[in-house]
Parts: structure tokens; C-alpha cells; sequence
């Protein structure tokens, strides 16, 4: 390394996000939506939580930072630190909801690492070429309205007002109009709230990685290359319901017996992909007529598999054929399968990845790179801007739970992860 280059990289690296500052605003965060029986944190969306939490952020941004906030139609919260170039901005963000009972890093994180990026470099006096924005999208996480990543799908064009507008709360039936409303929204005008492509240079996502496979190494974070695909199936399996006395063993057709067959070797073909990427659940079962003295006639079940590529997820349905046909022919029963889900998974963008693992390289940290078993508002965000995500390690694993904890020095090196991530993009993207 010639002496201009030591001398840049010493500079940059010199840039520290302030440790104490990010624990403290993740700790006064955490106090909205703190449920004191649990040890956990309700705020879903358009709770009273999620209002209070909103108020925090903009104060934050405002009384704090000194820079304005924009609530779009979907009442997703942005701020902007201005750049010395008119060009689309480098956005960084996630969300700051929460699923009932979760945890005080899942999303929180994300937003709160964002806000602290964009203050250590505006307190540095750094001028950036991009403007910087945050955002914080508005329901990421299951809600009573029934739509998770509400903002980010929304700003993607792939929720229109025709439907939103419908929509009623399971819990009370008030509309998500008043709830977006109340939150500083307008279902009326959320055209004009979705992103066109060329309207964002870049996204880039932190999150911590609920999951392992960072713990079990013993690393702090990680680079994602891909958010996993979904598949769902709903499979109804009739056989005969009979009496559970007379009915001999050789003329029953059970159809739990047949489900739990179609289980377990479902269990065995995700197995067999021997990759940490390819996961398969069936996590629901009805059974009819689901009493102790009848032989069962049907089961419902719905049946789900995660993995990042294609060419696997269409091995896995090619077995799921021939499972079906195996068990009808053994059990004497019908098998029908309809598919209710087929998300692709989606790639990160090479140039982030590559200015991540740059930014990485640089503090000398070492990372691993893995597939975001989990959706993410990123996923919605690749059709308009180079999109990554910065996973960070959780403590055994655990998320969506009160246990869920992320060590505060593996936070600040995310934090300064991201910031030189962004000192890197701001050179290099137009
Ligand atoms: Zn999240």
C-alpha cells in the first residue's frame, strides 16, 4: 500500500459510530411496547407502541440530528441528510415493529444503526456525494391488518390502494386507513408514494440474523447473498372416515396415518439437499372429523420450504410428486395439492456485496456470507435500487422472542461495517 493509500485508509477508518449513544437509543426504543410480564415487546402495527415508537424516532431525527422527517402514504418515516450532488440516495433502513412478544433488536436494530451511520456523519462534517436517507418501514412483521412488509411492499407497487383500502383489523375490524392515518399516512395518494427504478442508488439493510450459523462460528457478522424463496402448499388428503372399533386394520384408509407418512418423508427429501439454505415445514394440520373413536376421513395441511435457488426448489416439487403418488398408491388415498405461495428468492446486488465485503476487509473483520433464511423489506426494495443486507449475530440463535439479544460490540462493528459500506458506495456509484 503506497503512503496516499494508508493515509485515505487510516482517515476513513478513523470514522467511528458512538457506541454509547447507539445503546442508549435501542435501550429508550425498547421501552415502547415493553411488556412487564413477559420481559417482551408488543408493538405490532398501528398499536399505540408503534405510535409511540414513531414519535421517538422523529424526535431523534429532528431535536437530536437536525434533520426533517417525511411520512409517505403508507406512513413509512424517511429523513435525508442532503449531498453535494443531485443523485438518487443511498437509503439505509428497516423497520421498527415488532412481532407480539418479540425481542428489541429485530428491525429496531436496523433503523437505529441507520440513524446513528447518518449522525456520525453529519457530526464528522463528512460531505457525501449521495444524500443519506433512513427509513423506517411501516409493518414489516405479521399484523392484525394481515399484510406483512406493509410499507415496503406498498412503496414497490405490489399493494394498491383497491386493496388496501378494504382492509380491516382482525382483532377490532377498524381499517387500516385509520391506522395509516393515525400514523402520519393517506391510502388516498399511495401512487405517488411508490419508488421508481433509478429513484434509489442503493439499499442496504442491517439486521441481526435470527438465526445460528454466526453464533455457532463465533462470528459478528455476516454479508447475505440471497433472501430465501418460499413455497407453500395447502394438500388436502382424503381417505375413508369409519368406526375406530369394526373398522380392521387392512381395510382402513387413514388419512392422518397417510399425512404423517407424507410428512415424514417430505422431512427426508429436504434432508437429502444436505444444504443449510433448503429448510421444510409442515406447520399446520386439521383433521376431520377429529374425534377419538373415528377413523380420520381428511387432513388439511399446509406444507412450506425455504431455499435460495431455483434449480433446487424444483427438485424438491419434482419429489413432492412423487411422494404424493407413493402414498395414494400404499394408503388408498387422494392426494390434492394446490400451491398458495411461490416467492423466488431474491439475489443481493453484487456491487453492495462487494462494498460490504470491502468495508469489512478494511476493519479486518472476518464475516461469513449466508442466504437470509427470512423475508426482509430488502426483498421488495431490489426492483428499484442495488439492494444488501449486513446480518449481525443473535445470541444462540433467538429472535422473535424476549430472549432475542445481539452483543453491543458486535453492534458497533455493524455500525461501522455500514458506515464505511456507505464511505465506499458514495465513490462508487453515480
Ligand atoms: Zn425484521
Amino acid at each position: 500500500m503506497n503512503v496516499y493509500a494508508r493515509k485515505e485508509k487510516e482517515q476513513e477508518t478513523c470514522y467511528q459510530v458512538n457506541a454509547g449513544r447507539l445503546g442508549s437509543n435501542l435501550k429508550s426504543l425498547a421501552v415502547f411496547g415493553a411488556n412487564h410480564h413477559t420481559g417482551g415487546i408488543d408493538r405490532p402495527f398501528g398499536s399505540e407502541a408503534d405510535q409511540q415508537a414513531r414519535e421517538f424516532l422523529q424526535a431523534l431525527w429532528e431535536k437530536e440530528i437536525g434533520v426533517a422527517t417525511r411520512i409517505d402514504a403508507i406512513a413509512n418515516m424517511w429523513t435525508v441528510l442532503p449531498g453535494s450532488e443531485q443523485i438518487p440516495p443511498i437509503v439505509l433502513g428497516s423497520h421498527h415493529d415488532t412481532v407480539p412478544n418479540g425481542g428489541a433488536y429485530d428491525g429496531a436494530l436496523g433503523v437505529l444503526l441507520a440513524t446513528e451511520v447518518l449522525q456520525t456523519i453529519k457530526e464528522n462534517g463528512i460531505i457525501l456525494r449521495h444524500p443519506l436517507t433512513v427509513v423506517s418501514f411501516s409493518g414489516e412483521e405479521p399484523n392484525p391488518y394481515g399484510l406483512s412488509t406493509l410499507g415496503s411492499k406498498t412503496v414497490s407497487g405490489k399493494l394498491g390502494k383497491d386493496i388496501l383500502v378494504k382492509v380491516v383489523s382482525k382483532i377490532d375490524q377498524s381499517s387500516l386507513q385509520n391506522a395509516v392515518s393515525k400514523a402520519g399516512g393517506n391510502l388516498e395518494n399511495v401512487e405517488e408514494a411508490c419508488l421508481q427504478p433509478g429513484e434509489i442508488s442503493a439499499f442496504l439493510e442491517c439486521h441481526i440474523e435470527q438465526g445460528r450459523r454466526l453464533f455457532d462460528k463465533q462470528l459478528s457478522l455476516g454479508i447475505v447473498t440471497h433472501i430465501t424463496g418460499i413455497y407453500r402448499e395447502k394438500i388436502v388428503i382424503t381417505g375413508e372416515a369409519n368406526h375406530a372399533g369394526t373398522t380392521v386394520m387392512k381395510d382402513r384408509k387413514d388419512a392422518l396415518l397417510a399425512a404423517a407418512a407424507f410428512s415424514l418423508a417430505f422431512e427426508e427429501c429436504i434432508k437429502e439437499c444436505n444444504r443449510e439454505d433448503v429448510v421444510g415445514t409442515i406447520g399446520s394440520l386439521e383433521v376431520f372429523p377429529n374425534a377419538a373413536n373415528i377413523v380420520p376421513g381428511e387432513v388439511e395441511l399446509t406444507l412450506e420450504f425455504r431455499c435460495s435457488q431455483t434449480a433446487v426448489g424444483k427438485q424438491i416439487i419434482a419429489a413432492l410428486d412423487r411422494i404424493e403418488e407413493r402414498i395414494a398408491q400404499e394408503r388408498g388415498v387422494t392426494v390434492r395439492r394446490e400451491v398458495i405461495l411461490d416467492q423466488a428468492a431474491v439475489a443481493m446486488d453484487r456491487q453492495i456485496i462487494a462494498a460490504l465485503d470491502k468495508s469489512l476487509n478494511k476493519m479486518e473483520e472476518p464475516f461469513l456470507n449466508l442466504v437470509s433464511m427470512a423475508g426482509h423489506d430488502a426483498a421488495h426494495m431490489v426492483n428499484f435500487a442495488k439492494t444488501g443486507m449486513l446480518f449481525v449475530q443473535s445470541i444462540d440463535g433467538k429472535s422473535h422472542c424476549p430472549e432475542e439479544k445481539t452483543d453491543m460490540k458486535d453492534i458497533v462493528k455493524a455500525g461501522n461495517g455500514l458506515l464505511q459500506a456507505v464511505l465506499i458506495l458514495d465513490k462508487e456509484l453515480n
